[in-house]
């Protein structure tokens, strides 16, 4: 840090207060986590000088042979560690690694008559008139998505991201009654709206997604089965969610961050039927530009700390924990989207104790519990203000809490929002005591004392 500061102190400063901020209060945010000191060492280094466009061994520069083997040892730890006959390690982001994906499947699927006189699908070398006629073609498909009110994410085709944009698109979502997935509506809407791709997965949606039934109806309408596993790679990863709930098993193409649950750097991967290889490969210079080889570099680190048999064990924990947690609230009377949780997140309904969601992070935020605001089912309060909160698991277990810890957890969390009250007229402002708090944020502080 001395070296930054020499340069520009104010982002030393910064950075060190992120680390006495990351330490001292609740981390619950449920895409977040403590990576490791051999994923964040593999990440800064003089990897990241280097300029790699292209994929391993077909670079468009020279000097790539020490890229080259950072991509395909992340490669080989990627295919082994999901089972899955491909991966692709270069998308930066989630974001990234989601319109990779949908490039490859609208190269893959649409009927383009000018392609046909390729034996490959040769789209670079399409003349003016037929890439117009491929531009029409690939603006007008069709994405089936989970709704973003029951958790699903914006890049499955919501109009504030490009995919909503490209896609004409439709969702499906959880019933009123048990706040799970409707298959049987799913199916109906997938039967009526025949979408060219079928997106599961999600951002705050608490239970398991059967994906084998998902992939049922996306064969019998034709559809590509597309899972976004960003947040509980993690648990695919350390084999809580086997079977069914294993998407690499059951669809066409998965896409992931490395950052949540799985507890790598910040980037994305896509995994992928060996049909679809070819045009995931494209991704880069398709959609990506020079690949970020020190976070590749992370990425293998991560990738390699998940194969090992310690890393099962941390996934299992995060569930048991998010249940405990969940269990704390429930008997504290905290309502909580699906009455529950099977994976690393529960939904708190903060609508009971007179607040929006903003209010309920606020308050808590200022207890040093740092959770989000989100949306829950058929939200009255909008994508903005919410009236939900959302909590996850994965970082305070990296830490080592356990069920006892979650229970007191779930007591501040509590003891905060029935303490906090609805300032007159707005879904912003609210009041709390700052005695109280304060009081709140010193028993996290120092209920996180023994993890350090
Ligand atoms: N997909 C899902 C399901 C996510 O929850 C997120 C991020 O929250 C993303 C994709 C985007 O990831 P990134 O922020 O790395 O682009």
């Amino acid at each position: 840090l001395e070296v930054v500061r020499s340069v520009e102190p104010r982002i030393a400063d910064a950075i060190a207060k992120e680390l006495h901020d990351q330490r001292e209060s609740l981390k619950l945010i449920a895409s977040e986590n403590y990576a490791s000191p051999a994923v964040l060492l593999a990440m800064g280094n003089w990897l990241s000088d280097k300029y790699a466009e292209g994929t391993i061994g077909r670079r468009f520069y020279a000097g790539c042979q020490n890229v080259d083997t950072v991509e395909a040892v992340a490669v080989e730890h990627a295919k082994a560690l999901f089972n899955a006959p491909y991966a692709y390690v270069q998308p930066h982001s989630g974001i990234d690694a989601n319109l990779v994906a949908y490039w490859a499947i609208l190269a893959d699927r649409v009927e383009v008559p000018a392609l046909r006189r390729f034996e490959k699908r040769q789209i670079n070398d399409l003349n003016d008139a037929e890439w117009a006629e491929l531009r029409r073609a690939f603006g007008n498909q069709r994405m089936l998505g989970m709704s973003l009110d029951a958790g699903g994410h914006l890049t499955h085709g919501f109009r504030p991201n490009i995919s909503g944009k490209m896609f004409d698109q439709r969702s499906y979502g959880v019933d009123r009654a048990t706040g799970q997935i409707d298959y049987a509506a799913l199916r109906e809407t997938a039967r009526e709206f025949k979408p060219l791709i079928i997106v599961g997965g999600y951002s705050a949606y608490p239970r398991k997604v059967n994906f084998a039934t998902m992939r049922e109806i996306a064969d019998e309408v034709g559809a590509t089965f597309m899972v976004d596993m960003a947040h509980f790679a993690g648990l695919v990863a350390g084999k809580v969610f086997t079977g069914d709930f294993n998407p690499v098993e059951h669809a066409h193409i998965v896409t992931t961050t490395t950052h949540k649950s799985l507890r790598g750097p910040r980037g994305g991967a896509v995994l992928a039927q060996p049909e679809l290889a070819d045009q995931v490969d494209r991704g880069c210079p398709m959609v990506l530009g020079g690949p970020l080889s020190h976070v590749m570099a992370a990425k293998a680190i991560a990738f390699a700390e998940a194969r090992r048999p310690e890393f099962a064990d941390y996934a299992q924990q995060i569930v048991t924990n998010s249940q405990a947690l969940a269990e704390g609230l429930l008997k504290r009377g905290v309502q909580l989207v699906s009455g529950g949780t099977d994976n690393h997140l529960v939904l708190l309904d903060v609508h009971p104790f007179g607040l929006t969601g903003r209010q309920a992070e606020q308050a808590l935020l200022d207890s040093g519990v740092v959770t989000n605001r989100n949306a829950i089912p058929q939200d009255p309060n909008g994508a903005w203000y919410t009236s939900g909160i959302r909590i996850g698991t994965p970082a305070l277990t990296s830490r080592g809490l356990g069920t006892a810890e979650m229970d007191q957890i779930a007591d501040l969390i509590h003891t905060v929002l029935v303490n906090t009250t609805s300032a007159e007229g707005s879904k912003a402002k609210y009041n709390l005591d700052p005695a109280l708090a304060d009081r709140v944020s010193k028993q996290a502080t120092e209920l996180l004392a023994p993890f350090p």
